[in-house]
């Protein structure tokens, strides 16, 4: 129910409907009267400064939830007639005036595995409230001022939202999770996809010493990547039964007109283990038997019209990528395209697809400019529907708190993890952009270091990544980019029908597939009872036991028990 801006209301439909959560919406300000409330097991509300709650419909939501519905309260600014339902008062402190200001948001409750204690900075506008005696805080900035809050009225469950953080498109896992910590039982599909990506590689690399590798191994880059890097990489990926996607760009030149050759790519080079083959095309060979080989471009300039000075320019150097893959045997053409700096145009889209009819998924990044081919949901892809966008939404091998809750969101949201890396992040370090903002080395790490705490090098805090990944979501199923477009595919065209009947829960599902099963309070999934499926996770949240389970069938049933 919705009376306040627009994009709380698109930004909790899109969530919902990604998360294939049924939803039906209404317009508080229309005038017309309220849907019967008990039908539903959850009401998110929106509640803006313009909307007057009556008397009657205060009692009505304050019914429906002592009752034991859920209730979700976004506020994007103090409503004063809806204090009864919110669990807070206004502060006796000046109000902040609405604008955006950086501030940090600390988890203090378990919403989703591995949430809590995270504490991150964001831009946003918070209302100085204070909570009333029953409220606990959810998330809070660093000085106590209450941001996201839970309480119960009788038997039901409140969450309130004090911020425009959730019109933001990485808190819709947030918006999910907060419909599962009020609502008796959610029963939903997920995507269990995990698609790690390295982008750029295999490449021609510089036969040149940069620190801090030159310090560590003596080695240039090149020599760094085939000997060290690689072979690290491939030892995680087995480790943790990881089909990585490669991204290979075959040359960093700067044409953007014919003719466009390969000096770089089949440069080669002594002293690397490809002998008198390019080290490139040796690597690429390497790799593609147990991992997928996709596209990052002829080279790294961005597929935009006005740098390219026309389409055809683009397609030219599409096409000569695409004969340069072919005569070296690089398997079949690729499927997957990562755009050099996340960014395309239309014209630059249709440039890779006429060179490589054979793309079928873009990866470019979760937010930004639009017109740059940024802010894309998983999904069709905007200016070409046969294509299916797969945003990556992390990046780099160092768990930073941001990035662990980016992960942690996207989890939240579809059961799935995008993440993408470089072989040379190790050499962006502060002596090499001393004003750049988000260095993909910024400790100047080494790659391995000695392993202790003081010098962990990226190659273990990627380990320590993927183990945490290993502990919290030990469902999660790592695939190919090529094989997660059609499971993403089947999630979206996925449709679930879930029943109950007393303690009784039956779904059914058009396509087998992974589910999440989140109980509040003091029961639990009968096991003598379940058909259909098995457990492979079950962990306890703040207040809800968070079931993961693997459909077997097309029909799941189970009985709930008190615990
Ligand atoms: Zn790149």
């Amino acid at each position: 129910m919705h009376g306040c801006g627009a994009g709380s209301h698109t930004n909790v439909s899109k969530a919902l409907h990604l998360a294939r959560l049924k939803q039906q919406a209404f317009d508080l300000a229309s005038g017309a009267s309220w849907p019967r409330l008990d039908q539903f097991s959850c009401v998110v509300l929106l509640a803006g400064p313009h909307h007057q709650f009556s008397g009657q419909q205060q009692q009505c939501l304050s019914d429906y939830v002592a009752a034991g519905g859920g209730l979700v309260i976004i506020l994007t600014a103090w409503s004063g007639s809806l204090a009864s339902l919110v669990g807070a008062k206004e502060s006796s402190e000046p109000s902040i005036d609405g604008t955006r200001q950086p501030m940090d948001m600390c988890f203090s409750a378990e919403l989703l595995p591995g949430l809590e204690g995270i504490t991150i900075t964001e831009e946003m506008s918070v209302s100085e409230l204070e909570l009333l005696p029953g409220s606990e805080a959810v998330v809070q900035s660093f000085v106590g001022l209450p941001i996201a809050w839970r309480h119960r009225i009788g038997r039901g469950r409140v969450l309130v939202w004090n911020s425009d953080f959730i019109e933001r498109k990485i808190a819709q896992g947030l918006i999910v999770a907060s419909v599962m910590n009020v609502q008796p039982v959610t029963i939903r599909p997920i995507v269990n996809a995990g698609i790690v990506q390295i982008d750029d590689f295999p490449c021609a690399a510089a036969p040149m010493k940069f620190p801090p590798v030159a310090e560590e191994y003596g080695l240039t880059l090149l020599e760094f990547y085939d000997r060290v890097w690689l072979p690290d990489m491939l030892e995680l990926a087995e480790r943790h039964g990881i089909p990585y996607t490669f991204l290979t760009v075959f040359n960093y030149n700067a044409l953007v007109e014919p003719p466009f050759d390969f000096d770089e790519w089949t440069t080669t080079h002594e002293g690397a283990r490809s002998g008198a083959e390019p080290f490139a095309v040796f690597a690429a060979h390497l790799v593609r038997e147990q991992h997928e080989l996709g596209l990052h471009g002829y080279n790294h300039i961005s597929l935009y019209l006005d740098i390219w000075g026309n389409k055809i320019n683009m397609v030219l150097a599409m096409q000569a990528a695409k004969e340069r893959w072919q005569q070296d045997g690089l398997g079949p053409l690729p499927r997957t395209y990562a755009p050099p700096n996340n960014d395309y145009d239309a014209a630059g889209l249709e440039a890779v697809t006429k060179a490589f009819p054979s793309v079928q998924a873009v990866c470019g990044y979760l937010e930004g400019d639009f017109e740059k081919g940024r802010e894309r949901d998983i999904g069709p892809e905007p200016w070409n529907p046969d294509l299916l966008c797969i945003p990556r939404v992390t990046s780099g091998y160092i768990l930073t708190p941001r990035a662990k809750f980016r992960m942690i969101a996207q989890l939240g949201l579809l059961g799935a993890w995008t993440h993408f890396l470089h072989p040379d992040d190790i050499i962006d370090i502060p002596e090499r952009r001393p004003t750049a903002q988000r260095l993909r080395n910024f400790d100047n790490s080494p790659w391995r270091g000695d392993g202790s705490s003081r010098q962990r090098g990226l190659y273990y805090q990627f380990a320590d990544w993927l183990d945490e990944v290993g502990r919290n979501y030990p469902w999660l199923r790592y695939t190919r980019t090529e094989d997660a477009g059609a499971i993403l595919r089947s999630h979206l065209a996925n449709s679930v029908g879930v029943y109950f009947v007393s303690d009784e829960v039956t779904i059914d599902t058009q396509t087998m597939t992974f589910f999440q099963v989140c109980i509040n309070g003091d029961r639990k999934i009968d096991p003598k009872t379940l058909s259909g499926a098995a457990v492979i996770d079950e962990r306890q949240l703040a207040g809800q036991t968070l079931y993961t389970i693997e459909g077997q069938q097309k029909q799941i049933r189970f009985g709930l028990l008190p615990k």
